[in-house]
């Protein structure tokens, strides 16, 4: 079935060019067989304290193992789930391996230890993937407690109600919320007191022009000080560099993952590092 759909075809889409219809019928056709045949799988990046270099989480990045292509990044993918409102089925996927995963190694995992995935804007208010968490809290509630959902200001702005009242019921579950990409949507700044985050992601692009760009470093500041202030836990992405893990470090970032630490990893690595008890 894959072989029907070639790579220009599908996952380079012109809208200009191509048949809307016979595209979407094609992607959720090969999405659907990718799902039932298993190709979706999570690498997982560490999430490290900065001021001990331990690995106190990891996120969980999804890829499709395609059988002719390979490997497949999200970002080829996730814009072509979007347009055919397939999104939420992957992201209830992914929460489900996520479970799996905390399940298989729940007595591995250290008590604060917290596996985040991402989820979109349309996964995050569908009842189908609060049905998964339900169950869950229902069946073994202390697995909730190892998982950290990772959202966009986008998911808010689409839906400011019900985004308030789903992290509401979530939270009350022992699942945490993270913010993710900060400072790179709208209105950042009002949303990050009337919602409850236990977390905020600091955009790479703050992080990666901290050596040069005196602007960035005071809005890197800025926005350290101010997490700090509403009690929120501030988590740098992309550190690429000893000089940018340094000066997070020095500003009192709690944590931040990049591939100056580890670029994401496969899971038995992943376990490698934590039986290990590694420090970066
Ligand atoms: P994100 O959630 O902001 O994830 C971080 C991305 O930055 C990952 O790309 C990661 O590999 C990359 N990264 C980490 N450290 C560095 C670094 O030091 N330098 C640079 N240049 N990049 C770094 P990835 O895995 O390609 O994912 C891209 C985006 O796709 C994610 O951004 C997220 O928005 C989305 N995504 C990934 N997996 C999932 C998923 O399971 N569900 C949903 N809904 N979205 C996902
Ligand atoms: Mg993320
Ligand atoms: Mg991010
Ligand atoms: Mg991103």
């Amino acid at each position: 079935q894959a072989k029907l759909l070639g790579r220009d075809q599908v996952f380079y889409y012109e809208p200009a060019e191509s048949d809307t219809s016979t595209s979407t019928y094609k992607i959720e056709r090969e999405f659907l067989s990718a799902i039932e045949n298993h190709e979706f799988y999570l690498e997982f990046q560490p999430i490290i304290q900065l001021s001990s270099g331990a690995i106190t989480a990891a996120e969980g990045l999804v890829r499709w193992g395609h059988p002719e292509q390979g490997k497949i990044a999200p970002n080829t993918f996730i814009p072509e789930l979007i347009k055919s409102g397939y999104m939420h089925k992957l992201d209830i996927y992914v929460a489900q391996k996520a479970l799996d995963f905390i399940f298989m190694w729940r007595n591995l995992l250290a008590k604060p230890f917290r596996l985040n995935i991402n989820i979109s804007g349309a996964g995050f208010n569908s009842p189908n993937l609060m049905d998964v968490f339900n169950k869950q809290f229902e069946k073994d509630p202390l697995i909730l407690q190892h998982l950290c959902l990772e959202i966009t200001e986008q998911t808010i702005v689409s839906n400011v109600n019900d985004t308030k009242l789903t992290i509401d019921s979530l939270r009350k579950m022992g699942i945490q919320i993270a913010l993710d990409d900060f400072g790179t949507g709208y209105s950042s700044l009002s949303y990050l007191h009337q919602f409850t985050f236990d977390s905020l992601k600091i955009d790479r692009a703050f992080i990666s022009d901290l050596d040069d760009e005196k602007d960035n470093r005071i809005i890197l500041d800025t926005i350290i000080n101010l997490a700090r202030s509403l009690d929120i836990k501030t988590v740098a992405e992309g550190i690429e560099t000893l000089e940018q893990y340094q000066y997070l470090k020095t500003m009192d970032c709690a944590c931040g993952q990049g591939f100056y630490m580890s670029r994401p990893i496969g899971m038995e690595n992943l376990i490698t590092l934590l039986e290990e008890g590694i420090q970066f």
